[in-house]
């Protein structure tokens, strides 16, 4: 049976879209630290694998402690824009505020800056062949996602271009 060009079509833009928020990898400069090496930092909070897969739950484990990425268009986050407070899944650190938060239309939510610099680490990462900035919270050194400098988060240029699995959310009190 031949198959319908149309479902093709529609299998093919399927199939293009995770990779529109990585397309920007290429074009990050000055990102050339050899960025495989395991992360050597101590962080504030220590779990061991056990208790960290009990406190998660399984995707965000995935996404946290392994780093991995949630698929896209799946976070309930990548379309809220209540005011308020993302904070780590991990550790409750707060890291990005909703008045940063903008629709970068990848699939994933995004954000043109952390609320400090503190916050969040940002570590070199050449996996899979890509030179991109992984992002990764400063308490506990859970994976948040990678940041971009495509000039799509403004005023900074910068996307913080999160896993929304890994992110909590802490509602503004009026
Ligand atoms: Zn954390």
């Amino acid at each position: 049976m031949r198959m319908k060009p149309w479902i093709f079509g529609i299998a093919l833009s399927f199939l293009a879209m995770p990779w529109a928020c990585v397309s920007g990898a290429s074009r990050r400069e000055g990102t050339d630290g050899d960025t495989t090496k395991k992360d050597t930092m101590t962080y504030k909070v220590q779990k061991s694998e056990e208790e960290w897969k009990t406190a998660l739950g399984d995707e965000a484990y995935r996404v946290l402690r392994l780093k991995g990425t949630e698929r896209p268009f799946t976070s309930e986050f990548e379309t809220h824009w209540e005011p308020g407070t993302y904070v780590c899944k991990g550790c409750g650190q707060e890291l990005f505020s909703s008045q940063t938060k903008f629709d970068a239309g990848c699939g994933w939510p995004s954000f043109y800056q952390s609320i400090d610099k503190s916050r969040v680490r940002e570590i070199p990462d050449n996996s899979h062949g890509m030179n991109r900035v992984e992002v990764v919270c400063s308490g506990c050194g859970g994976h948040l996602g990678h940041v971009f400098t495509d000039g799509y988060g403004q005023p900074t240029g910068l996307r913080y271009c999160i896993n929304g699995v890994s992110l909590g959310f802490r509602k503004k009190s009026e």
